[in-house]
C-alpha cells in the first residue's frame, strides 16, 4: 500500500508522494499532508555509525512508498554529495552546554540547502513516474534563502523553469546578491514592493487561478512549488533531527530512549514542523521550541490559541523569519484537529476574511508540546557576541533567536539541540556593528579567524543578471512575460 497525502482541506481528493509533489498545493488551496504519519521503531533506526544518507533513505522512504529504492537512493546521493562542505552534511557541535545542528554546510549557507538540494532530483523523478510532458515552472516566494537555494537545485535542470519573489526591501544584502547574481537560463527573479507575505499569498493566488492554470496548461506547463508548502520539501527536513539524535548517542550524551528538546528558529513553520513529524513518527523529542524574532505572532499563537496576522510587521536582522501567516501552521492545525478538513476550511477562511482565527480549549490543549518564545531585535546582538565571548563561537542572528528562548526554557532538563539555520557569513553585520558596508565579511573574518566562504568571496566578482523589480499587482503579468 502506497502512503497516499490529502489536502488538509478536503479528504476526498488523495494523491501519491509523487503526485503530491508535483502539485505543491491542492486544488482546494489546503497543504497536502500524510494520510497517517508512519511510525518507526527506534530500536531498529540503528542509531550508531550510519550516513547521512543511509539514514536519510529510511526516514523517508515510508513518505515516498511510490518512488522504488533505486529512484530514491538516487536522489539522495546526488543530492548530498560535495555541494555540502562538511561531510557529514549535518553536524552536531556541542559549544560550551549548548549542541547546535548546523544545517548550513549546503551551497547558499542556509537550512534551506538541505531540502532544496534534493526537491529537484524527487520533483523529475515524479514528472518521469507521473509521464508529464509538461515543463513545470516552480514559482516561489522567499523572505531570502528559499529563493537562492531554490534557484541553485533547478538551475539548468531540463524541464523546468524557476521564477522567485522576494521583498525588495525586505532581504539582506549578500542574500539579495546571491539571487540577483543566479545563473542559469531558466532562472527568473523579482523583487517586489511588499513583504514576504503579500510575495507568499500572490504566489498562492496564482496557484489556485483558473484561468492562469489554463492559460499553461494550453502551452503544455504546469506550476509546482519550491516553498515549504511543498510537501517534497519538509519530507527531507525530517531526517536531520533523526541525525542529531544519533550523534548525541554517538558521543555518548544521551542513551537510546532518552528524550530530547529542540529548539527552532521559525519563519514560515516548515523546519519545526519537520521536527513535529519526527516525534509523531517516534523520535524521542519531548518539547519543541518555538523561537521567533519581533514578528511574534507564533508566540502569542501558542500562548493564547488565538492567531492574528493584524499586527504590524517588522523588517528585522533575522529576515528569515520576517513572517506573519506561517503557511506550514496549517498542517499541525490540522493534527491537533483530529484531521477535520471541515473544521481547518472553517478556520482558513476566518484567517483570509479576518486576518484571525482561534482554537476552541481542547484543541489548545493539544498544543502542550510545544514551547514558544520570542526575542526583540536589540537582544539578538547582544546574544551573539555573549556566545563569541564564551566560546569563540559565532552564530548567526536566527540562530541566536533559538538559543535565547533555548535558554528561557525551563519546563524540563532534557538536552536540548539548537537549529542553528544560516552561516553567520549570511548575516555578518549584527556580529561585525556598525564597520563600512561591505567591509563586514572581512571584519568577521579578522574576529572570528573563520575562513570566508567560497559562495561568499566569489559573490563581488559575479555579474548582476536579474533587475526586475513589480508592483503586487504586476507580478503575475510577469510570470507570462517569462513564460512568453
Ligand atoms: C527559512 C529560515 C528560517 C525559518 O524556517 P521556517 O521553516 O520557515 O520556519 C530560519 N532561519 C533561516 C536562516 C532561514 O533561512
Amino acid at each position: 500500500m502506497n502512503m497516499m497525502y490529502q489536502s488538509t482541506r478536503n479528504k476526498e481528493e488523495q494523491v501519491t508522494a509523487s503526485q503530491a509533489i508535483l502539485k505543491g498545493l491542492a486544488s482546494d488551496g489546503g497543504l497536502f499532508v500524510p494520510v497517517d504519519i508512519p511510525k518507526v521503531d527506534i530500536k531498529e533506526v540503528g542509531f550508531f555509525n550510519q550516513t547521512y544518507q543511509e539514514l536519510a533513505y529510511k526516514i523517508m522512504q515510508p513518505f515516498l512508498s511510490d518512488f522504488t529504492e533505486e529512484e530514491l537512493k538516487e536522489c539522495i546521493n546526488r543530492a548530498y554529495d560535495d555541494k555540502f562542505t562538511n561531510e557529514k552534511i549535518a553536524p552536531l557541535r556541542k559549544v560550551g552546554e549548548d549542541y547546535y545542528l548546523e544545517l548550513y554546510h549546503g551551497s547558499t549557507l542556509a537550512f534551506k540547502d538541505m531540502a532544496l538540494s534534493i526537491l529537484p532530483y524527487l520533483m523529475t523523478t515524479a514528472v518521469k513516474k507521473q509521464k508529464i510532458d509538461n515543463e513545470i515552472v516552480i514559482l516561489t516566494a522567499t523572505s531570502g534563502d528559499t529563493g537562492k537555494a531554490a534557484m541553485e537545485g533547478f538551475s539548468d535542470v531540463e524541464g523546468t523553469k524557476i521564477i522567485v519573489f522576494y521583498p525588495k526591501d525586505g532581504v539582506s544584502d549578500i542574500q539579495e546578491k546571491q539571487m540577483v547574481t543566479q545563473k542559469g537560463n531558466n532562472t527568473f527573479v523579482v523583487g517586489i514592493n511588499g513583504n514576504f507575505d503579500d510575495a507568499q499569498k500572490a504566489v498562492k493566488d496564482m496557484f489556485e487561478n483558473d484561468k492562469l492554470n489554463k492559460e499553461l496548461a494550453s502551452k503544455n506547463k504546469q506550476f509546482s512549488s519550491a516553498n515549504s508548502i511543498n510537501i517534497g520539501r519538509l519530507v527531507p527536513q525530517i531526517v536531520y533531527y533523526f541525525y542529531a539524535y544519533q550523534q548525541l548517542i554517538e558521543s555518548k550524551e544521551i542513551s537510546l530512549g532518552e528524550l530530547i528538546n529542540v529548539s527552532v528558529p521559525t519563519g514560515n513553520f516548515g523546519n519545526i514542523l519537520a521536527a513535529f513529524y519526527a516525534k509523531q513518527m517516534g523520535l524521542p523529542i519531548d518539547y519543541l521550541i518555538c523561537a521567533s524574532n519581533k514578528n511574534n505572532v507564533l508566540t502569542d499563537f501558542f500562548s493564547s490559541g488565538h492567531y492574528s496576522r493584524n499586527r504590524d510587521f517588522y523588517v528585522t536582522n533575522s529576515p528569515s523569519m520576517d513572517i506573519l501567516v506561517s503557511s506550514n501552521l496549517e498542517r499541525l492545525l490540522y493534527e491537533i484537529t483530529n484531521k477535520d478538513a471541515n473544521r481547518l476550511s472553517r478556520l482558513m477562511t476566518d484567517l483570509k476574511q479576518r486576518g484571525e482565527y482561534s482554537l476552541d480549549p481542547v484543541e489548545f490543549k493539544r498544543l502542550d508540546g510545544f514551547f514558544a518564545g520570542f526575542t526583540e531585535e536589540e537582544k539578538i546582538e547582544t546574544i551573539v557576541k555573549a556566545v563569541f565571548e564564551q566560546t569563540k563561537e559565532v552564530i548567526d542572528p536566527h540562530t541566536a533567536v533559538a538559543k535565547k528562548v533555548a535558554d528561557e526554557f525551563d519546563k524540563n532538563q532534557n538536552k536540548t539541540v539548537i537549529v542553528s539555520t544560516a552561516s553567520p557569513f549570511k548575516f555578518p553585520r549584527v556580529f561585525t556593528g556598525k564597520v563600512e558596508a561591505g567591509s563586514e565579511i572581512k571584519a568577521l573574518h579578522e574576529i572570528s579567524q573563520l575562513p570566508i566562504p567560497k559562495v561568499i568571496s566569489e559573490l563581488e566578482d559575479l555579474e548582476i543578471r536579474h533587475h526586475h523589480v513589480v508592483e503586487l499587482s504586476e507580478m503575475e503579468d510577469k510570470v507570462l512575460e517569462f513564460l512568453r
